[in-house]
């Protein structure tokens, strides 16, 4: 029997985890649940699975929260909030599995903390990875913790990878990787209507159902310049060793070049459900609830390279990795600034990249060698995009 901890247990990711830890309640136990805001969510939540302690970061929220279970049947559970309980739950004794999976920066820490526990760590929360790089591998690899990609693509890469490869280490014998990317909803749209866009049009992601900020990223293709970057560290390869590549029926879900020509893919319906319960049921295997992929349903599938004219962020997230250091904590920290801004309809859409660029222009590649830095960058990047924006609107 394995605890698991969910960091993000509201969020899209959190609700698939908890709908295959349910079909495998004799190996997965819920130590703790964790939401920012949605207490209504987690009641339910927690009146499923009875965990032992469930975290509501915002305070006000967790007093509600209190309230709301006073006089049910999970009176008696711990309830914790601010940002310090995330790293309590996610280092407690008899969890073994975390699943990472707070959105954006905010993420960094507890999932670290995991790290350093020497917990297995199911990575969903990318920005976590792409803001600290080196200093999250290393603390990995220093605890010996297991780290188990959740990102479809990233999941793929890693089945792909030779048996009894591990997240870090140098794979000489593959040459390229093919990161696949569906292109999202504005893959064929004219470039010159992109200004246009509207939030719930970029939101409507025509693959995939995820959370709001991911949705964004997709349509920019941020989220595969974060994915590229991810990739790079995931796997240790060079940016120019990973090709994008559009896929837009989302069932090959990336591919593993080796030296010899062959080209090894993971194929499946577009559901996080599978890469999770790879992650979870790794090095076994076990079911996720997922329809069998019907191929003859899929009938076609097609590859294109993408454009970085339309896709500027993506562009931008080569140059920050290339640059390295601290140019990959920025690139992010501006981007969760201006789709922050965009999702409240204080920027447009094609704002996004002009505001992450002039954010990196202001800063040089210094080492990112400590956490204090990563977490001081991450601020004054921020801060910067913030200024971008401000100067912007006059
Ligand atoms: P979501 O918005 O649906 O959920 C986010 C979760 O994080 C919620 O539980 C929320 O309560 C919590 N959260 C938000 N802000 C927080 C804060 N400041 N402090 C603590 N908790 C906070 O997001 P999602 O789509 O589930 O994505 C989660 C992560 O997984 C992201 O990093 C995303 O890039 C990654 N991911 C998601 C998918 C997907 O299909 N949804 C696929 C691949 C990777
Ligand atoms: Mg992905």
């Amino acid at each position: 029997m394995k605890g698991i901890c969910i960091l993000g247990a509201t969020g899209s990711i959190g609700v698939s985890t908890l709908d295959v830890v349910s079909r495998h309640s004799e190996q997965y136990k819920v130590i703790a649940l964790t939401a920012n805001t949605n207490i209504n969510a987690l009641y339910e939540q927690c009146i499923v699975h009875k965990p032992e302690y469930a975290v509501v970061v915002n305070e006000d929220k967790a007093e509600l929260f209190k309230d709301k279970i006073k006089d049910s049947e999970i009176a008696g559970m711990n309830v914790m909030s601010g940002s310090k309980a995330l790293e309590f739950v996610s280092t407690l004794d008899n969890v073994d599995s975390v699943m990472a999976a707070i959105v954006g920066a905010a993420g960094l820490l507890p999932s670290l903390a995991a790290a350093k526990a020497g917990k297995d760590v199911l990575l969903a929360n990318k920005e976590a990875l792409v803001m600290s790089g080196d200093i999250f591998m290393q603390a990995v690899r220093d605890a010996g913790a297991k780290l188990l990609p959740i990102d479809s693509e990233h999941n793929a890469i890693f089945q792909c990878m030779p048996a009894a490869y591990t997240a870090g280490d140098e794979a000489k014998q593959v040459r390229r990787i093919l990161l696949t990317a569906s292109g999202g909803p504005f893959r064929e749209t004219p470039i010159e209507q992109l200004h246009n866009v509207t939030v719930e049009q970029a939101v409507a992601h025509p693959k995939w159902d995820m959370g709001r900020k991911i949705s964004v990223d997709s349509a920019t293709m941020m989220n595969k310049g974060l994915e590229l970057i991810e990739a790079c560290l995931l796997f240790n390869m060079l940016p120019d060793d990973i090709q994008v590549v559009i896929h837009k029926q989302s069932i090959i879900h990336s591919m593993v070049d080796y030296v010899d020509g062959s080209v090894l893919a993971q194929m499946g319906n577009p559901d996080m459900r599978i890469p999770i319960a790879h992650a979870m049921a790794w090095p076994e295997r076990f079911d996720s609830g997922v329809e069998p992929l019907n191929i003859f349903d899929v009938r076609q599938m097609d590859f294109e390279q993408p454009s970085l004219e339309r896709f500027p962020c993506l562009r931008l997230a080569y140059e920050a990795i290339k640059a390295g250091g601290i140019m990959p904590t920025v690139l992010n920290a501006a981007n969760e600034i201006a789709v922050d801004e965009f999702l409240n309809e204080r920027v447009k859409f094609t704002d996004i990249p002009v505001i992450i660029e002039n954010s990196m222009a202001k800063f040089s590649a210094d080492k990112a060698d400590t956490l204090e830095v990563i977490l001081q960058v991450d601020q004054q990047a921020r801060e910067q995009a913030y200024k971008i924006i401000k100067d912007m609107s006059h």
